[in-house]
């Protein structure tokens, strides 16, 4: 059995749908389907909840009626039946997604949101479903919320693997005795009391990595509008290469780093499992990707860039002019935890201890005040992280030419190197 995901592009209207249709049809395994939320319903469903938090019924009404409407779209170029079940299943998820504007004044905001969001998943789903059972597929649609168990860290959730295996086992598995192909939400759960949970945005990876994971699949492949995973993103890189076959440690790696294809937590559970896992462009589903798998024999092959933009150096000396020891470190790491600093980068000195941070989401004022009483803070922003794994000097000068080199830390599979363009002022 294969595990297939389809993110939210590869369902964004009509034609996407048959394209993931075509690609379903290609294989001849037995598939276990991940589908998200159609195009950005997802965005459009966070501001239904914030709509609801704001007791503001007008644009709530209004966000429900774009996202019925850019659904029954889709749908009315899928189904030439107008009677097609797919409609009033479709309608009673709008009419229950409506009713929540006069269920209660919610209090806990994240539940809401789970409650809420998931319906994204739920829609893409059964569209998706009676679609391919219209055209005659042997398909079957399942739902997340009784499968998926997790505990109840609402937009966050964390698996119950034993008892998501023995769901999976009981209620899932044998259904393929009588369908060749079953659709499942990506991104959702379900907690032990039954309520719906999301596994945090983008989650749908995760997913497809859940339910190889639990079915024992024998590959994963995930769909995307990209060739498979490059060497950079070419947002900010000419001529980037595909890696044709990489390790689970070094994907695993990049994405630490900030590469962004797939979600981070999705290679975990197919590494325990050894569970190869294919980035395949579903526009060109003919041409293999990238397979990430066991063997770390190609990892050195291709350097690999990762760039993190708008950071922010942040250079921390004691006022007394102590030593940067473990003593004062750790006082420095609480102070930067209170304000819930997410550090890319550090390095010390005897008197000088440098953090590099995202700009976005750090307040460097809240910094600055948490730090004043003892220390010297300086800062450098509108810098930039570049990570090269498997690097060599010719892919560092290509990368650092018309910058400055601000700070280079090198391991032997790892350079970064924080820079400053020159280009720009
Ligand atoms: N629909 C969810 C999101 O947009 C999950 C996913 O697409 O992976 O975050
Ligand atoms: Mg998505």
């Amino acid at each position: 059995m294969k595990v297939f995901k389809f993110g939210g592009a590869s369902v964004k209207d009509a034609g996407a749908v048959k394209n993931v249709a075509k690609i379903i049809g290609m294989f001849p395994d037995q598939q276990a389907v991940v589908i998200s939320a159609m195009g950005k319903t997802t965005n459009a469903l966070e501001e239904v909840v914030q709509a609801l938090w704001n007791r503001d019924e007008m644009r709530f009404t209004q966000k429900v009626d774009e996202i019925r409407s850019f659904h029954l779209q889709i749908m009315n170029e899928l189904f030439a039946d107008k009677d097609n079940a797919a409609y009033a299943d479709f309608e009673n998820e709008i009419t229950q997604l409506r009713s929540k504007y006069n269920e209660r004044i919610p209090d806990n905001y994240d539940f809401e949101y789970d409650q809420i969001v998931s319906k994204g998943e739920v829609i893409s789903t059964k569209i998706v479903a009676h679609y391919l059972t219209s055209i005659g597929e042997s398909a079957a649609w399942t739902d997340a919320r009784e499968l998926i168990r997790t505990d109840n860290n609402y937009r966050n959730a964390d698996i119950n693997w034993q008892r998501t295996e023995e769901l999976f086992a009981a209620r899932f598995t044998p259904l393929f005795s009588t369908s060749r192909v079953l659709i499942i939400q990506g991104f959702i759960g379900h907690t032990a009391e039954g309520f719906t949970t999301t596994l945090g945005r983008e989650g749908s990876d995760f997913t497809a990595a859940i339910v190889a994971y639990c079915t024992n699949a024998e590959s994963v492949t995930i769909w995307k509008d990209v060739p498979g995973m490059l060497n950079a993103d070419p947002k900010w890189f000419d001529n980037t290469i595909k890696l044709d076959k990489i390790s689970f440690k070094e994907a695993i790696e990049l994405s630490y780093y900030g590469a962004s294809v797939i979600h981070p937590k999705t290679v975990k559970p197919l590494q325990n499992k050894q569970i190869p896992l294919y980035v395949n462009s579903f526009l060109d589903p003919e041409k293999t990707g990238t397979v990430i798998q066991a063997d770390q024999d190609q990892d050195h092959l291709i350097p690999s860039f990762i760039f993190k933009m708008n950071q922010v150096l942040v250079s921390i000396t004691p006022k007394d002019f102590s030593f940067i020891v473990e003593k004062n470190l750790s006082d420095i790491f609480e102070r930067l935890s209170s304000i819930k600093a997410k550090i890319n980068l550090m390095q010390n000195s005897a008197l000088n201890f440098s953090v590099l941070l995202d700009e976005e989401k750090t307040d460097i004022d809240d910094l600055l005040k948490k730090f004043e009483d003892h220390y010297l803070v300086k800062y450098n922003t509108g810098l930039e992280l570049i990570t090269i794994r498997h690097y060599d000097q010719p892919t560092i000068d290509r990368v650092t030419t018309d910058k400055e080199v601000l700070l280079e830390q090198k391991t032997r599979d790892t350079a970064r190197i924080i820079v400053k363009d020159l280009s720009k002022k």
